[in-house]
């Protein structure tokens, strides 16, 4: 049953996004809409229209213009008799491939929020006889609201302390200025905390985690969020042997935890006999109060995982 109050519709489209990343467990930004299509196999396909023109022998202007049905990013046709869905979007070099995101994420929308099977209509665009023109509108808001808390959750930002607009956008591969422009509209009327969101932060815990990272800052996806931590100060005189503990750095007092540290994470000091300090960055990851790197002592840049690497599996 269609809800009839748009409020009401409105907030169900933003539910249903945080459903979504709990369904396809999505825990890392940038969000691939097409990796979570082809996971959707095989009731989901997706295809660019130069695809289409190519098996159809025609121009990719004649393709866009027979199925994309006036809509320059892409449209998705709903085959009823199989409940298959097929995306279409258009991957011509002039969209940026964050606009393509978003587009893919907005089509994803629709049929996630159920607009094929409510309405009974194999495609949704602004031209279907099928669909009056408030609903269509009404629709379009659905579909923005889902792809904005998907791909770029005001409030899992908030609580990555990111508040400035073109940051979201850069860390969430929205920064095309359609999508940008789209997700500031979808999210714009965000005035308080649903609980499931709370959920949705602590999916992103990985992603959040504040890490000590042997790397130089060119290595790094978002450079510009590394700091550095300040060192302990050495006490004046190292720990005698006989009150020394393991886990505790005798040069300066700082509890590391870890027995078999190389060098203390606070004051750099080497903690083995044959611990000699490298040149070069080990791209061992500490934990986020390390000034120093405990394999090889080099100073450690503070960060959060997510900005250090594209994926989970690179980190
Ligand atoms: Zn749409
Ligand atoms: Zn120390
Ligand atoms: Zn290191």
């Amino acid at each position: 049953m269609p809800l009839t109050n748009k409020e009401e519709r409105n907030l169900r489209a933003f539910n249903a996004a945080h459903q979504f990343l709990r369904e396809f467990n999505l825990n890392w930004y940038p969000i691939d809409p097409i990796e979570i299509i082809n996971k959707k196999a095989p009731k989901w396909k997706v295809a660019s229209v130069e695809d289409l023109a190519s098996i159809l022998d025609v121009t990719e202007t004649e393709a866009i213009a027979a199925l994309l049905r006036g809509s320059k990013d892409g449209v998705t046709h709903y085959a009823i008799e199989n409940e298959q869905y097929l995306i279409w979007l258009n991957a011509d070099d002039a969209i940026s491939f964050s606009r393509f995101r978003w587009t893919a994420m907005h089509e994803i929308g629709h049929i996630y929020l159920g607009h094929f099977t409510d309405n009974k209509v194999s495609y949704i665009t602004e031209n279907n006889p099928d669909i009056p023109p408030d609903e269509y509108e009404q629709l379009e808001k659905e579909a923005n609201i889902f792809a904005g808390e998907v791909l770029a959750s005001k409030w899992v930002m908030r609580s990555l302390d990111i508040f400035d607009e073109n940051q979201i956008a850069e860390i969430c591969g929205i920064e095309d200025t359609y999508a940008l422009v789209q997700y500031q509209k979808a999210t714009a009327g965000y005035e308080y905390e649903p609980p499931n969101v709370t959920v949705t932060k602590r999916r992103f815990a990985l992603f959040k985690e504040e890490i000590g990272i042997c790397k130089s800052l060119d290595d790094l996806r978002f450079p510009s969020f590394g700091t550095t931590n300040k060192a302990i100060a050495k006490l004046p005189k190292p720990i005698v042997s006989f009150l020394r503990k393991s886990g505790i750095c005798h040069f300066c007092g700082g509890d590391h935890n870890n027995p078999n540290a190389n060098f203390c994470i606070y004051c750099g000091a080497a903690l083995k006999m044959d611990a000699t300090k490298k040149t070069a960055p080990c791209g061992h990851i500490n934990n986020g109060r390390a000034a120093y790197c405990e394999e090889c002592g080099q100073k450690v840049i503070k960060i959060r995982r997510g900005y250090c690497a594209e994926s989970e599996d690179e980190i």
